[in-house]
């Protein structure tokens, strides 16, 4: 599970996140959506280290990570992440891009690496293309790659920041179908996204942000059937 208690972050004088408090439990889904600007992506670096917080905590499995003598390796092997971007390694096909991280941080054998790499590539329909590299692959299988790379770690949570935003419209079901069968068979997700069909369907709670704070926060029914706050209403106005 995921605590966060009082989450700030500011960059200068500018506070983009203004007291966050959210529980993520083991096997939910939290989408995140919100407007341009309102933290979103803050937020989820947070959660892995990429940001410092400025103030407030977030505990992961009971381990504060905000604390400054936590191992940061430790907390991000165990956080997966997939960004808009898939940072792929150009220069090694898809079977050496998932065994990596196993192979450096955790010091898996290569046999035992590309096992288990060889798998989760299968994961996200990908086995056929384990020697291909990123430049032979389209947006939507560089993306899956990545995810099966987050995957290979063995995560307890995974974060998503507009994982689908890059790709052409034809790709986009595909990435989604993926998170959809990873968020079934009971992963821990929070995905911040501008699919408001995925966050209707897969989410089990939504979190609506605007300017660094949960403006409001309910099953997906309430926010997209029956939003309380005008300034949720005027944001669904604009998106759906
Ligand atoms: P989008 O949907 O456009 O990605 P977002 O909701 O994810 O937006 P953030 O990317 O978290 O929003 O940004 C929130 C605010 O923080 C923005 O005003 C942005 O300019 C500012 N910001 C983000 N990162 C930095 C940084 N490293 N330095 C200064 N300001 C930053």
């Amino acid at each position: 599970s995921v605590e966060i208690r009082g989450l700030r972050k500011s960059f200068g004088h500018v506070e983009v996140l203004r007291g966050i408090d959210l529980t993520v439990s083991n096997g939910e889904v939290v989408c995140v959506i919100g407007p341009s600007g309102s933290g979103k992506t803050t937020l989820v670096r947070c959660i892995n280290r990429m940001e410092e917080p400025t103030g407030g905590s977030i505990v992961i499995d009971g381990v504060d990570i905000t604390d400054r003598k936590v191992d940061i390796n430790a907390v991000r092997s165990r956080v997966g992440m997939v960004f808009q971007s898939f940072n792929l390694f150009p220069h090694m096909n898809a079977l050496a891009n998932v065994s990596v991280g196993l192979r450096k941080v955790k010091k898996v054998p290569k046999a035992e690496a590309e096992r288990i790499a060889l798998d989760r590539l299968a994961a996200v329909g990908l086995r056929d293309k384990a020697r291909a590299r990123p430049s032979q692959l389209s947006g939507g299988q560089q993306q899956r790659v990545a995810i099966a790379r987050a995957l290979a770690m063995d995560p307890t949570l995974m974060l998503f920041d507009e994982a689908t935003s890059a790709l052409d419209p034809e790709l986009v079901k595909g990435v989604l179908n993926v998170m959809t069968d990873l968020a079934r068979a009971g992963m821990t997700m929070v995905v911040v996204t501008h699919e408001m069909g995925f966050a209707q369907r897969v989410a089990d709670r939504v979190v609506f942000m605007d300017k660094g704070v949960i403006v409001e926060a309910g099953p997906p029914e309430q926010i997209f059937e029956h939003p309380q706050t005008p300034r949720l209403q005027s944001f669904l106005a604009q998106v759906l």
